[in-house]
């Protein structure tokens, strides 16, 4: 018998055993064929062919998988050539299979590879995305102007069934700010995993990928808060340094933020939600939508009854003026 004819006897007896996750689909002349499978969406099917004067050149491999980027494939064919090229006149099948196998137990990160290259086009000069594959997690650091957002995502071993986790913020954007990134961010990763409550039954709910989705929101929030204008003033909300933010909720120039996203003072927010029309509900300013907060669950009744009230007595304290001068 010769080398091939080995090596495909070995391959055939010891792949499952030496390497986890594999199913020998075929071992012959022609092409070897083996599914890796860690996780259903860590599955790489390796086609294994022997060149002419194999074992004196490399294998010829050829990487698939239904769920894992075109890239990452293209980039591990070329490392598992390497690979091989180091044992140029032994038996290259098994070593290979099991360093595809490392390569996926090492390499967590994986599953988002594409996720990964797209969030990266969208930071710039300072910021940092760094891959911790060790921890399976991603490290962000975003910058604009003087404010800074730090925070660690985790992506889940059944990535992407269940959703990224945003961990660890350091941050000094004021509370309210970082309350609103962390809690944003969490329901976007939730929604991506979780059916919405109002199911239509016809269409079964498949999760999707939610670590871009994520990233995305936070990096543009971060970019863009600190420029954000408040809806009655005009004024930007944030002082350039963050330090002084005010961060005394009850404060005058304390900032909220209305469920649509938009931003007032607080003593602008008030004055608004005091002055007419009432009709209809006080609305954003910006995008119309009905202003609900906790602070102001007034009724449109009373406030126009408290706006009276309160016209009456200026009307009143302008006579009483008048009467003065
Ligand atoms: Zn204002
Ligand atoms: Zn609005």
């Amino acid at each position: 018998m010769g080398f091939i004819d080995d090596e495909l006897q070995e391959v055939s007896k010891l792949c499952q055993n030496v390497v986890d996750g594999s199913r020998l689909v075929s071992c012959v002349r022609t092409m070897v064929r083996v599914e890796i499978t860690k996780t259903k969406f860590k599955t790489i099917i390796a086609c294994i062919q022997f060149p002419e004067d194999y074992p004196r050149t490399p294998l010829l491999i050829e990487l698939k998988s239904k769920t894992l980027s075109v890239k990452l494939l293209d980039g591990l064919t070329e490392v598992c050539e390497k690979e091989c090229k180091k044992l140029l006149g032994k038996a290259q099948v098994l070593p290979t299979l099991k360093f595809i196998r490392n390569f996926i137990d090492e390499n967590p990160l994986i599953c988002c590879y594409d996720e990964i290259s797209a969030v990266k086009e969208i930071l710039v000069n300072n910021d940092e995305l760094k891959l911790k594959q060790k921890h399976s997690c991603i490290s962000l650091k975003v910058h604009q102007g003087l404010y800074y957002f730090k925070a660690k995502v985790e992506v889940p071993d059944n990535y992407p069934v269940a959703c990224v986790k945003v961990e660890d913020a350091d941050t000094n954007f004021p509370p309210l700010f970082t309350r609103h990134l962390l809690g944003q961010g969490r329901e976007l990763a939730r929604r991506c995993v979780e059916p919405p409550l109002k199911k239509k039954p016809q269409q079964p709910f498949t999760p999707s990928p939610s670590l871009k989705t994520v990233t995305s929101f936070l990096i543009k929030s971060i970019k863009t808060l600190p420029q954000e204008h408040c809806q009655s003033c005009r004024q930007t909300c944030l002082p350039a340094n963050p330090e002084n933010a005010e961060t005394n909720e009850t404060a005058d120039m304390h900032v909220e933020r209305l469920y649509c996203g938009h931003l007032f003072h607080l003593h602008c927010l008030v004055t608004f939600m005091k002055t007419p029309p009432f009709h209809g509900g006080k609305k954003c300013p910006a995008c119309g939508q009905r202003i609900y907060h906790d602070k102001w669950g007034v009724s449109d009744k009373l406030a126009e009854e408290r706006w009276a009230h309160q016209q009456a007595r200026a009307r009143e304290l302008a006579e009483v003026e008048d009467f003065f001068n």
